[in-house]
Protein backbone atom coordinates (compact mmCIF):
# COMPACT_ATOMS: atom_id res chain seq x y z
CA UNK A 1 0.00 0.00 0.00
CA UNK A 2 0.86 3.71 -0.16
CA UNK A 3 0.76 5.18 3.59
CA UNK A 4 0.99 8.81 4.04
CA UNK A 5 2.40 9.27 7.95
CA UNK A 6 1.84 12.79 8.57
CA UNK A 7 4.69 14.11 11.19
CA UNK A 8 6.49 11.08 10.13
CA UNK A 9 9.42 13.09 11.50
CA UNK A 10 8.78 12.91 14.90
CA UNK A 11 9.06 10.28 17.34
CA UNK A 12 6.46 8.20 17.07
CA UNK A 13 5.71 8.61 13.54
CA UNK A 14 9.73 8.12 12.71
CA UNK A 15 8.86 4.37 14.35
CA UNK A 16 5.50 3.84 12.76
CA UNK A 17 7.60 4.89 9.20
CA UNK A 18 9.92 2.14 9.46
CA UNK A 19 8.08 -0.90 10.92
CA UNK A 20 5.39 0.44 7.38
CA UNK A 21 8.32 0.42 5.53
CA UNK A 22 9.93 -3.19 7.00
CA UNK A 23 6.26 -4.55 6.25
CA UNK A 24 6.99 -3.36 2.68
CA UNK A 25 4.70 -0.23 1.99
CA UNK A 26 5.41 2.70 0.26
CA UNK A 27 5.97 5.45 2.73
CA UNK A 28 5.63 8.97 2.40
CA UNK A 29 6.61 11.29 5.31
CA UNK A 30 4.50 14.66 5.49
CA UNK A 31 6.59 17.16 8.20
CA UNK A 32 7.02 20.77 8.79
CA UNK A 33 10.41 19.76 11.05
CA UNK A 34 8.41 21.74 14.15
CA UNK A 35 9.40 19.36 16.62
CA UNK A 36 10.91 16.51 13.92
CA UNK A 37 14.12 16.31 12.88
CA UNK A 38 15.60 14.37 9.55
CA UNK A 39 18.19 12.40 12.50
CA UNK A 40 15.29 10.81 13.18
CA UNK A 41 14.54 9.35 9.74
CA UNK A 42 17.86 9.31 8.11
CA UNK A 43 18.68 6.11 8.28
CA UNK A 44 15.27 5.46 6.15
CA UNK A 45 16.77 7.91 3.06
CA UNK A 46 18.50 5.14 1.26
CA UNK A 47 15.19 3.26 1.13
CA UNK A 48 13.35 3.44 -2.54
CA UNK A 49 10.16 3.16 -0.99
CA UNK A 50 10.65 6.08 1.48
CA UNK A 51 9.65 9.52 0.66
CA UNK A 52 9.84 12.76 2.56
CA UNK A 53 8.01 15.96 1.89
CA UNK A 54 8.48 19.01 4.18
CA UNK A 55 5.15 20.42 4.28
CA UNK A 56 2.34 22.00 7.22
CA UNK A 57 -0.65 20.34 7.34
CA UNK A 58 -2.78 23.26 8.04
CA UNK A 59 -2.31 24.01 3.96
CA UNK A 60 -4.08 21.52 2.01
CA UNK A 61 -2.10 18.69 -0.30
CA UNK A 62 -3.28 16.63 -3.09
CA UNK A 63 -1.70 13.04 -3.21
CA UNK A 64 -2.82 9.70 -3.58
CA UNK A 65 -2.42 7.62 -0.71
CA UNK A 66 -4.44 4.35 0.39
CA UNK A 67 -3.57 4.67 4.02
CA UNK A 68 -3.17 8.35 6.24
CA UNK A 69 -1.82 7.93 9.48
CA UNK A 70 -2.34 11.50 10.97
CA UNK A 71 0.02 12.08 13.95
CA UNK A 72 1.36 15.88 12.94
CA UNK A 73 0.92 18.08 15.95
CA UNK A 74 3.69 19.10 19.05
CA UNK A 75 3.12 16.41 21.96
CA UNK A 76 4.35 17.59 24.61
CA UNK A 77 3.44 20.66 26.99
CA UNK A 78 6.82 22.59 26.15
CA UNK A 79 6.50 22.63 22.51
CA UNK A 80 2.42 23.02 21.73
CA UNK A 81 2.28 25.85 24.27
CA UNK A 82 4.98 27.89 21.82
CA UNK A 83 2.51 28.49 19.45
CA UNK A 84 -0.41 27.61 21.35
CA UNK A 85 -2.94 29.42 18.56
CA UNK A 86 -0.78 27.42 15.84
CA UNK A 87 -1.70 24.10 17.81
CA UNK A 88 -5.18 24.38 17.46
CA UNK A 89 -4.61 24.98 13.73
CA UNK A 90 -2.63 21.85 13.44
CA UNK A 91 -5.38 19.70 15.12
CA UNK A 92 -8.25 21.46 13.45
CA UNK A 93 -7.15 22.74 10.44
CA UNK A 94 -4.72 19.75 9.59
CA UNK A 95 -7.28 17.29 10.40
CA UNK A 96 -9.68 18.48 7.99
CA UNK A 97 -7.35 19.02 5.54
CA UNK A 98 -6.55 15.18 5.84
CA UNK A 99 -9.57 14.05 5.91
CA UNK A 100 -10.57 15.96 2.55
CA UNK A 101 -7.87 14.14 1.54
CA UNK A 102 -9.43 10.72 2.75
CA UNK A 103 -12.39 11.65 1.12
CA UNK A 104 -10.87 12.64 -2.15
CA UNK A 105 -9.05 9.36 -2.18
CA UNK A 106 -11.45 6.84 -0.52
CA UNK A 107 -8.56 6.65 1.86
CA UNK A 108 -8.97 5.25 5.58
CA UNK A 109 -7.66 7.84 8.12
CA UNK A 110 -6.08 7.25 11.72
CA UNK A 111 -6.23 10.09 14.30
CA UNK A 112 -3.71 10.09 16.78
CA UNK A 113 -5.58 11.59 19.34
CA UNK A 114 -4.61 11.40 23.09
CA UNK A 115 -5.74 10.45 26.98
CA UNK A 116 -5.96 14.07 27.23
CA UNK A 117 -8.97 14.05 26.00
CA UNK A 118 -10.02 12.95 29.48
CA UNK A 119 -8.49 16.00 31.18
CA UNK A 120 -7.85 15.44 34.75
CA UNK A 121 -9.88 12.27 35.07
CA UNK A 122 -12.39 11.92 37.61
CA UNK A 123 -12.99 7.92 36.84
CA UNK A 124 -10.03 6.06 36.83
CA UNK A 125 -8.79 3.95 34.53
CA UNK A 126 -9.93 5.80 32.22
CA UNK A 127 -12.22 3.86 29.22
CA UNK A 128 -13.42 5.29 26.07
CA UNK A 129 -16.92 5.57 27.49
CA UNK A 130 -15.74 8.26 29.94
CA UNK A 131 -16.42 11.85 28.36
CA UNK A 132 -13.22 13.54 30.21
CA UNK A 133 -13.20 16.43 32.82
CA UNK A 134 -11.30 18.90 30.53
CA UNK A 135 -10.47 22.97 31.13
CA UNK A 136 -11.63 24.56 28.32
CA UNK A 137 -10.11 27.81 29.19
CA UNK A 138 -6.58 26.63 30.17
CA UNK A 139 -2.87 26.39 29.21
CA UNK A 140 -3.41 22.65 28.24
CA UNK A 141 -6.66 23.73 26.30
CA UNK A 142 -4.65 24.09 22.59
CA UNK A 143 -3.89 20.98 22.79
CA UNK A 144 -6.95 18.92 24.15
CA UNK A 145 -9.24 20.48 22.92
CA UNK A 146 -7.59 20.62 19.70
CA UNK A 147 -7.75 16.86 20.04
CA UNK A 148 -11.16 16.78 21.08
CA UNK A 149 -12.48 18.82 17.97
CA UNK A 150 -10.34 16.50 15.58
CA UNK A 151 -11.97 13.50 16.98
CA UNK A 152 -15.43 15.43 16.39
CA UNK A 153 -14.53 15.91 12.59
CA UNK A 154 -13.59 12.57 12.39
CA UNK A 155 -16.10 11.45 13.70
CA UNK A 156 -18.73 13.88 11.23
CA UNK A 157 -16.57 13.14 8.45
CA UNK A 158 -17.68 9.46 9.02
CA UNK A 159 -21.14 10.34 9.42
CA UNK A 160 -22.14 12.78 6.93
CA UNK A 161 -19.59 11.82 4.35
CA UNK A 162 -18.78 7.25 4.95
CA UNK A 163 -14.87 8.34 5.16
CA UNK A 164 -12.89 5.13 6.67
CA UNK A 165 -11.96 6.47 9.72
CA UNK A 166 -10.21 5.21 12.93
CA UNK A 167 -9.38 7.43 16.19
CA UNK A 168 -6.68 6.16 19.08
CA UNK A 169 -6.43 7.33 21.80
CA UNK A 170 -2.27 7.65 22.73
CA UNK A 171 -1.31 7.66 26.55
CA UNK A 172 2.22 8.73 27.89
CA UNK A 173 4.20 6.71 25.15
CA UNK A 174 8.28 6.64 25.39
CA UNK A 175 11.11 5.46 23.95
CA UNK A 176 14.18 6.08 21.11
CA UNK A 177 13.92 9.51 19.37
CA UNK A 178 11.79 11.55 22.25
CA UNK A 179 13.36 15.15 21.48
CA UNK A 180 15.62 15.97 24.04
CA UNK A 181 13.90 19.26 24.74
CA UNK A 182 10.78 18.59 25.24
CA UNK A 183 10.13 18.69 29.01
CA UNK A 184 8.45 15.52 28.82
CA UNK A 185 9.01 13.24 32.42
CA UNK A 186 10.76 10.67 30.43
CA UNK A 187 13.49 12.75 28.79
CA UNK A 188 13.94 15.46 31.57
CA UNK A 189 14.38 12.42 33.76
CA UNK A 190 16.73 10.22 31.77
CA UNK A 191 19.05 13.28 30.69
CA UNK A 192 19.05 14.93 34.07
CA UNK A 193 20.59 11.34 35.68
CA UNK A 194 22.51 10.67 33.00
CA UNK A 195 24.49 13.87 34.21
CA UNK A 196 23.88 13.55 37.25
CA UNK A 197 21.95 16.49 38.07
CA UNK A 198 18.80 17.11 40.07
CA UNK A 199 15.70 15.20 39.29
CA UNK A 200 12.88 17.24 38.74
CA UNK A 201 9.72 16.72 40.67
CA UNK A 202 6.56 18.90 40.14
CA UNK A 203 4.75 18.97 42.96
CA UNK A 204 4.89 16.06 45.40
CA UNK A 205 5.60 13.70 42.71
CA UNK A 206 1.94 11.68 43.87
CA UNK A 207 0.38 11.97 40.60
CA UNK A 208 0.68 8.97 38.60
CA UNK A 209 1.16 8.18 34.74
CA UNK A 210 1.60 5.14 32.69
CA UNK A 211 4.20 4.48 30.13
CA UNK A 212 4.06 2.31 27.26
CA UNK A 213 6.92 1.76 24.67
CA UNK A 214 7.21 3.47 21.30
CA UNK A 215 7.47 -0.24 19.80
CA UNK A 216 3.99 -1.41 21.72
CA UNK A 217 2.36 1.76 20.84
CA UNK A 218 3.35 1.50 16.84
CA UNK A 219 1.97 -2.75 17.06
CA UNK A 220 -1.57 -1.28 18.38
CA UNK A 221 -2.11 1.56 15.98
CA UNK A 222 -0.90 -1.13 12.82
CA UNK A 223 -3.34 -3.18 14.47
CA UNK A 224 -6.27 -0.33 14.84
CA UNK A 225 -5.71 0.64 11.17
CA UNK A 226 -5.90 -2.66 9.47
CA UNK A 227 -8.90 -3.66 11.55
CA UNK A 228 -11.99 -4.40 10.11
CA UNK A 229 -15.57 -3.39 11.07
CA UNK A 230 -14.08 -0.80 14.49
CA UNK A 231 -13.69 2.85 14.06
CA UNK A 232 -12.38 2.92 17.57
CA UNK A 233 -12.07 5.47 19.85
CA UNK A 234 -9.38 2.97 21.45
CA UNK A 235 -7.13 3.75 24.22
CA UNK A 236 -3.60 2.46 23.21
CA UNK A 237 -1.54 2.34 26.39
CA UNK A 238 0.23 0.34 28.98
CA UNK A 239 -2.10 0.37 32.06
CA UNK A 240 1.49 0.10 34.55
CA UNK A 241 0.42 2.91 36.72
CA UNK A 242 3.64 4.58 38.64
CA UNK A 243 3.60 7.83 40.64
CA UNK A 244 6.21 10.41 38.99
CA UNK A 245 8.31 10.00 42.22
CA UNK A 246 8.30 6.14 41.64
CA UNK A 247 9.57 6.87 38.57
CA UNK A 248 12.31 9.50 39.40
CA UNK A 249 13.78 6.84 41.87
CA UNK A 250 13.53 3.63 38.92
CA UNK A 251 15.57 5.95 36.68
CA UNK A 252 18.18 7.07 39.16
CA UNK A 253 18.44 3.28 39.90
CA UNK A 254 18.78 2.32 36.48
CA UNK A 255 20.99 4.89 35.10
CA UNK A 256 22.98 4.56 39.19
CA UNK A 257 22.79 8.15 39.18
CA UNK A 258 23.97 10.32 41.96
CA UNK A 259 21.40 12.89 41.13
CA UNK A 260 18.97 13.98 43.82
CA UNK A 261 15.12 14.60 43.83
CA UNK A 262 14.31 18.17 43.92
CA UNK A 263 10.61 19.41 44.09
CA UNK A 264 9.80 22.09 42.11
CA UNK A 265 6.32 23.57 41.14
CA UNK A 266 3.55 21.83 39.68
CA UNK A 267 2.23 23.33 36.33
CA UNK A 268 -1.41 24.30 36.06
CA UNK A 269 -4.04 21.95 34.97
CA UNK A 270 -1.59 18.88 35.44
CA UNK A 271 -3.74 15.68 35.34
CA UNK A 272 -3.60 13.99 38.85
CA UNK A 273 -4.04 10.35 38.20
CA UNK A 274 -3.67 8.21 34.41
CA UNK A 275 -4.01 4.85 33.42
CA UNK A 276 -5.86 3.39 30.41
CA UNK A 277 -8.18 0.84 30.55
CA UNK A 278 -7.27 -1.12 27.43
CA UNK A 279 -10.11 -3.80 27.57
CA UNK A 280 -11.30 -2.78 24.53
CA UNK A 281 -7.89 -2.80 22.52
CA UNK A 282 -7.30 -6.36 24.26
CA UNK A 283 -11.14 -7.49 23.00
CA UNK A 284 -10.99 -5.45 19.59
CA UNK A 285 -7.41 -6.00 17.97
CA UNK A 286 -5.52 -9.03 20.44
CA UNK A 287 -3.31 -6.24 21.72
CA UNK A 288 -1.77 -5.71 24.96
CA UNK A 289 2.07 -4.39 25.98
CA UNK A 290 4.51 -6.74 26.05
CA UNK A 291 7.47 -4.21 27.14
CA UNK A 292 8.16 -3.55 30.76
CA UNK A 293 9.05 -0.22 31.97
CA UNK A 294 12.49 -1.72 33.21
CA UNK A 295 13.28 -3.07 29.64
CA UNK A 296 11.92 -0.32 27.98
CA UNK A 297 13.39 2.42 30.03
CA UNK A 298 17.32 0.72 29.53
CA UNK A 299 17.32 1.23 26.02
CA UNK A 300 16.12 4.50 26.07
CA UNK A 301 18.67 5.73 28.57
CA UNK A 302 20.96 3.74 26.00
CA UNK A 303 19.57 5.93 23.26
CA UNK A 304 20.33 9.17 25.10
CA UNK A 305 23.55 8.22 26.71
CA UNK A 306 25.05 7.60 22.76
CA UNK A 307 23.56 10.97 22.18
CA UNK A 308 25.19 13.03 25.02
CA UNK A 309 28.13 11.37 23.99
CA UNK A 310 28.01 12.51 20.36
CA UNK A 311 27.44 15.79 21.73
P1 LIG B 1 6.50 14.78 18.10
O1 LIG B 1 6.43 16.21 18.48
O2 LIG B 1 7.81 14.07 18.23
O3 LIG B 1 5.97 14.56 16.63
C1 LIG B 1 5.05 15.39 16.00
C2 LIG B 1 5.52 15.61 14.57
O4 LIG B 1 4.56 16.43 13.88
C3 LIG B 1 6.86 16.35 14.48
O5 LIG B 1 7.69 15.71 13.55
C4 LIG B 1 6.46 17.76 14.01
O6 LIG B 1 7.49 18.41 13.30
C5 LIG B 1 5.23 17.45 13.17
N1 LIG B 1 4.31 18.59 13.04
C6 LIG B 1 3.82 19.38 14.03
N2 LIG B 1 2.97 20.29 13.52
C7 LIG B 1 2.90 20.06 12.19
C8 LIG B 1 2.20 20.68 11.12
N3 LIG B 1 1.40 21.73 11.32
N4 LIG B 1 2.38 20.18 9.86
C9 LIG B 1 3.21 19.13 9.63
N5 LIG B 1 3.91 18.52 10.61
C10 LIG B 1 3.75 18.98 11.88
O7 LIG B 1 5.39 14.04 18.98
P2 LIG B 1 5.07 12.49 19.15
O8 LIG B 1 5.28 12.15 20.57
O9 LIG B 1 5.76 11.70 18.10
O10 LIG B 1 3.50 12.50 18.89
C11 LIG B 1 2.94 12.06 17.66
C12 LIG B 1 1.42 12.14 17.76
O11 LIG B 1 0.96 11.28 18.79
C13 LIG B 1 0.88 13.53 18.06
O12 LIG B 1 -0.28 13.76 17.31
C14 LIG B 1 0.56 13.46 19.53
O13 LIG B 1 -0.47 14.36 19.87
C15 LIG B 1 0.15 12.01 19.70
N6 LIG B 1 0.36 11.55 21.07
C16 LIG B 1 1.61 11.29 21.53
C17 LIG B 1 1.79 10.89 22.85
C18 LIG B 1 3.14 10.56 23.42
O14 LIG B 1 3.25 10.23 24.59
N7 LIG B 1 4.21 10.63 22.66
C19 LIG B 1 0.67 10.77 23.70
C20 LIG B 1 -0.58 11.07 23.20
C21 LIG B 1 -0.73 11.45 21.87
N1 LIG C 1 7.00 16.10 35.33
C1 LIG C 1 7.90 16.21 36.38
N2 LIG C 1 9.14 16.66 36.11
C2 LIG C 1 9.57 16.98 34.87
C3 LIG C 1 8.66 16.85 33.78
C4 LIG C 1 7.37 16.42 34.06
O1 LIG C 1 7.57 15.93 37.53
O2 LIG C 1 10.75 17.37 34.71
C5 LIG C 1 5.64 15.60 35.62
C6 LIG C 1 4.51 16.44 35.05
O3 LIG C 1 4.17 17.47 35.96
C7 LIG C 1 3.41 15.41 34.91
C8 LIG C 1 4.16 14.13 34.56
O4 LIG C 1 5.50 14.34 34.99
O5 LIG C 1 2.74 15.22 36.13
C9 LIG C 1 4.15 13.79 33.08
O6 LIG C 1 4.54 14.95 32.37
P1 LIG C 1 4.73 14.95 30.80
O7 LIG C 1 4.94 16.37 30.39
O8 LIG C 1 5.77 13.97 30.41
O9 LIG C 1 3.36 14.39 30.22
P2 LIG C 1 1.82 14.77 30.47
O10 LIG C 1 1.68 15.66 31.67
O11 LIG C 1 1.40 15.43 29.21
O12 LIG C 1 1.21 13.45 30.71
Amino acid sequence: MKILVTGGAGFVGSHLCERLLHEGHDVICLDNFFTGSRDNIIHLMDNHRFEVIRHDIVEPILLEVDRIYNLACPASPVHYQYNPVKTVKTSVMGCINMLGLAKRVKARILQASTSEVYGDPQVHPQTEAYWGNVNPIGIRSCYDEGKRVAETLMMDYHRQNGVDIRIIRIFNTYGPRMAENDGRVVSNFVLQALRNQDITVYGDGSQTRSFCYVDDLVEGMIRMMECDGFIGPVNLGNPVENTILEFAEKIIRITGATSRIIHNPLPLDDPKQRRPDISLAMQRLGWTPSVDLETGLRTTVGYFAERLEKG
